[in-house]
C-alpha cells in the first residue's frame, strides 16, 4: 500500500511537472506567433529633464495582450523570450516600432527634435552579431537623428561575456547609439567595470527613489550615485518617481532626468500623440502639472 501511495505521488508529481512544461511550451508558441504577427504592442513612458522641466524622450515598454489569458507582464514574457530565443525578434521589433514612432512624432516639429527613445535590451541581444547591423538599418530607414536611440541594459547583462558585449557596444556606438545602465544600484558591477563601459547615462533603480524619504541613508546613497555618475561624465536619470516630495528632492540633488507615474504613465502611441499636440513639450507634462 505504501508503495502504491508512493508511486501515486510520483505519478502526480510527474503530471504537474508535465503540465507546467506543457503550459510553458504553449505560451512560448503563442509568444513566438505574437511576435511574428506583430501582435505585441509598445507603450511609451515619458522621461523628463527635471530642471527646468522639459520632455526629454520616452522609454519603450513592450506589452502582450494574450487572446485568452489577457495581459501578461513583461517580467514574465521577456524572461520567456530570453529563454526560448525569440528575444532577438522581439528586440528588433520594438526598436523598429519605437524609432518609426519617434520620427513620426518629430516630423514637422522643430521643437521635438531633441527627443530620444530608450529601448531595453537583454544579454542575448548584446551577444549576437546581428544587433548592430539591424539597428543601423532601422535608423537609416526611418532617418532617425543620430543619438536619438538609447539602449538600456542592466548591470547583470554585462556580467557575462564582457569582451563580446563591448565589441557590440562599440560598433553600435559608431552608429550613434547611446547606452544607459538600467536599474542601477541593484546589480553587482564593480566601479572599475562601470568606468570601462561606453555608457551615457545611469538610471537609478526605483527602489532607491521609493526609499528616499525613509531616512538619511537612502538620500546619501542617491547622492553618491549622482556624484559617481557625474564623475564618470554620465547623465543620471531617476526612475519610479511617484510623489511630489520625491521629485522635489531629486531635483534639489541635481538629478538630470526623471521618469515615473507622477510625471507620466506608460501610454499608447495615440495618447502620446495627443499629449504632444496639446502643448509645446516644454510647457506641460503628462500629469498636466506646470513645471
Ligand atoms: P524597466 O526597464 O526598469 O522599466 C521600468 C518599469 O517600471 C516598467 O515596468 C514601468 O512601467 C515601471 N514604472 C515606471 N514608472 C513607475 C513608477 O512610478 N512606479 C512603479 N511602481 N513602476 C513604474 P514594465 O513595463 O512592467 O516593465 C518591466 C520590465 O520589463 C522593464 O523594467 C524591462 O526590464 C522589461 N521590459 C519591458 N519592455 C521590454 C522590452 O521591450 N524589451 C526588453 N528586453 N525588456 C523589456
Ligand atoms: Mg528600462
Ligand atoms: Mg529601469
Ligand atoms: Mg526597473
Amino acid at each position: 500500500e505504501a508503495k502504491a501511495a508512493g508511486r501515486g505521488r510520483v505519478v502526480r508529481f510527474d503530471r504537474s511537472m508535465h503540465d507546467k512544461v506543457a503550459e510553458k511550451l504553449a505560451l512560448e508558441t503563442d509568444l513566438r506567433r505574437a511576435i511574428a504577427q506583430g501582435q505585441l504592442a509598445v507603450q511609451y513612458q515619458p522621461i523628463y529633464q527635471l530642471e527646468p522641466r522639459r520632455l526629454a524622450g520616452f522609454e519603450a515598454l513592450a506589452r502582450w495582450q494574450h487572446p485568452q489569458r489577457g495581459a501578461i507582464s513583461p517580467a514574465v514574457f521577456i524572461a520567456l523570450a530570453e529563454e526560448s530565443g525569440c528575444i532577438e525578434a522581439l528586440t528588433d521589433w520594438v526598436i523598429d516600432q519605437s524609432m518609426a514612432q519617434l520620427v513620426r512624432w518629430q516630423s514637422g516639429r522643430s521643437d521635438l527634435q531633441h527627443l530620444g527613445m530608450h529601448v531595453n535590451i537583454c544579454s542575448r541581444d548584446l551577444a549576437r552579431v546581428s544587433l548592430a547591423p539591424h539597428v543601423r538599418q532601422v535608423l537609416q530607414r526611418h532617418q532617425a537623428a543620430p543619438g536619438s536611440l538609447t539602449l538600456e541594459l542592466t548591470e547583470t547583462v554585462l556580467m557575462g561575456r564582457l569582451e563580446s558585449a563591448l565589441r557590440t557596444m562599440d560598433s553600435l556606438r559608431a552608429g550613434g547609439v547611446r547606452f544607459s545602465v538600467d536599474d542601477f544600484g541593484t546589480g553587482y558591477s564593480s566601479l572599475s567595470y562601470l568606468a570601462r563601459l561606453p555608457i551615457n547615462s545611469l538610471k537609478i533603480d526605483r527602489s532607491f527613489v521609493a526609499a528616499l524619504h525613509e531616512g538619511r541613508q537612502s538620500l546619501e546613497i542617491v547622492r553618491a550615485m549622482l556624484t559617481l555618475g557625474r564623475a564618470l561624465g554620465h547623465k543620471v536619470i531617476a526612475e519610479g518617481i511617484e510623489t511630489p516630495a520625491q521629485l522635489a528632492t531629486l531635483r534639489q540633488l541635481g538629478v538630470h532626468e526623471g521618469q515615473g507615474y507622477l510625471l507620466g504613465r506608460p501610454m499608447d502611441a495615440g495618447a502620446v500623440t495627443a499629449l504632444l499636440e496639446v502643448a509645446d513639450a516644454g510647457e506641460r507634462d503628462a500629469s498636466g502639472m506646470r513645471p
